[in-house]
């Protein structure tokens, strides 16, 4: 894939069931106060209003934080999730945006893996309780008080709920903070905050190696980062897809075979009986509710079958479906941070990047729709560095 995929500068156009900790309160003699700043952001008023201009107030730094102007933002589906009130009740005014990188402005006087100039990057986590064992594991996603999100989660550190990365600046604790290379696609790293990490955490900790069989259910943002990141590690890729028109891009990111599908019961998947007992490693990255019978007999001896799309219902899992092959169905939740910086680094050495469309602040409700409709080609990123121009 190249950019010629997509010619001209511009395109046309979770959650998650963590819990969420009490904040606990900070000393106030622990704030600098010169570093407060009123930021131009993008988002939401009400439950699935529109995307527009607002100013919001960004907390003065804390000795550990780090102020940083945003450059590019992706769009993931997560955000149209949460904007729509798919996720259940949400706060509002909601600034989504939890991939993203831009350059640090100021450090607090603790800080001591950032100076201002350099390029950083931050995902869905801005802080965790940083004590119990999943957080001392690197695991700060599973925080059992509760990982604070990067938009509309209480802040411990900030008054009413965190906003995201649809801002021209966030200032965030330097522990949920990537460092990004100086020489990075800064516009195409954005997305692997997100949709990178996502796809990469279940292929280390389920072991995806090199000739074994792979398939991707959805090619949209998460899916075809999934693709990249299953070629590049050898596997042999298949792609899932209901939209006949990718097959041509996922070919040329490296697929080995593409089955167009549709997900009604009427419909069974092509050529099923020809790939009974195939795949090593599945990977849904559906957004919605949907059956996974279809899916189970394509799952070879001890083959795994990772969610990490939608959040509801799996239907059609049976006790006999996973017992015969000893199959396993499994879910994965981001990354957490040490596996986020690995990931970045793993794609900016090895040029895997995601495929994107770079649009304005003004067109993320179009966006959005485009998302839903499955159009996006393959990541919307917000070009916030223009916007402030
Ligand atoms: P996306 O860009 O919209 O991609 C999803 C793809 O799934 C679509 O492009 C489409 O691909 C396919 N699809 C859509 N509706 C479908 C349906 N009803 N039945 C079957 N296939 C369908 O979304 P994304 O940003 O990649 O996110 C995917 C999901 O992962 C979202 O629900 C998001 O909230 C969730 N997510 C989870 C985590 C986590 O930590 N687990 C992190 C980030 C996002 P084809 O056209 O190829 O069929
Ligand atoms: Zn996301």
């Amino acid at each position: 894939m190249s950019d010629t995929l997509f010619p001209g500068k511009y395109a046309d156009a979770a959650q998650t069931d963590l819990a969420h900790a009490d904040p606990a309160p900070v000393d106030p003699a622990l704030i600098d106060p010169t570093h407060s700043a009123h930021t131009r952001a993008y988002g939401a008023i009400h439950s699935n209003g529109p995307i527009g201009a607002m100013t919001i107030e960004r907390r003065a730094l804390l000795p550990d934080d780090v102020a940083i102007d945003v450059l590019y933002c992706g769009v993931c589906h997560s955000d149209i999730h949460m904007i729509r009130g798919e996720w259940g009740e949400q706060p509002f005014p909601m600034v989504p945006g939890h991939e993203f990188v831009g350059r640090v402005t100021a450090v607090g006087h603790a800080v001591t893996r950032f100076v201002p100039g350099d390029f950083a990057g931050v995902g869905c986590m801005v802080d965790s309780c940083g004590a119990c064992d999943n957080c001392n594991a690197g695991l700060e996603q599973y925080c059992t008080a509760g990982a604070t999100l990067t938009y509309a989660s209480p802040d411990p550190r900030g008054a009413g709920p965190t906003l995201g990365g649809y801002s021209e600046r966030i200032v965030v604790r330097e522990r949920f903070v990537v460092k990004v290379p100086k020489d990075a696609d800064l516009a195409r790293t954005a997305p692997l905050l997100c949709s990178g990490v996502t796809t990469f955490s279940p292929m280390q900790h389920w072991r995806l190696g090199s000739g074994q069989r792979f398939a991707v259910i959805g090619l949209g943002g998460l899916g075809h980062m999934a693709l990249k990141l299953a070629v590049h590690r050898g596997a042999e890729a298949t792609v899932f897809t209901t939209s006949a028109d990718k097959a041509n891009d996922a070919y040329a990111m490296g697929a080995h075979d593409v089955v167009v599908w549709q997900p009604a019961a009427s419909l069974p998947i092509p050529h099923a009986q020809d790939m009974a007992n195939r795949f090593d490693f599945l990977l849904s990255t559906i957004p919605s509710p949907f059956d996974l019978a279809p899916f189970l007999p394509l799952i070879r001896r001890d083959g795994t079958f990772v969610n990490v799309g939608a959040p509801g219902t799996i239907g059609g899992v049976t006790g006999a479906g996973l017992w015969n092959q000893r199959r396993s169905l499994v879910a994965s939740c981001i990354g957490g941070m040490p596996e986020t910086q690995e990931l970045v680094d793993y794609c900016c050495t090895n040029a895997i990047h995601p495929e994107i469309e770079l649009i304005r602040p003004n067109q993320i409700d179009a966006a959005y729709l485009r998302v839903e409709n499955k159009h996006v080609r393959y990541r919307f990123v917000i070009d916030l560095a223009s916007a402030r121009a």
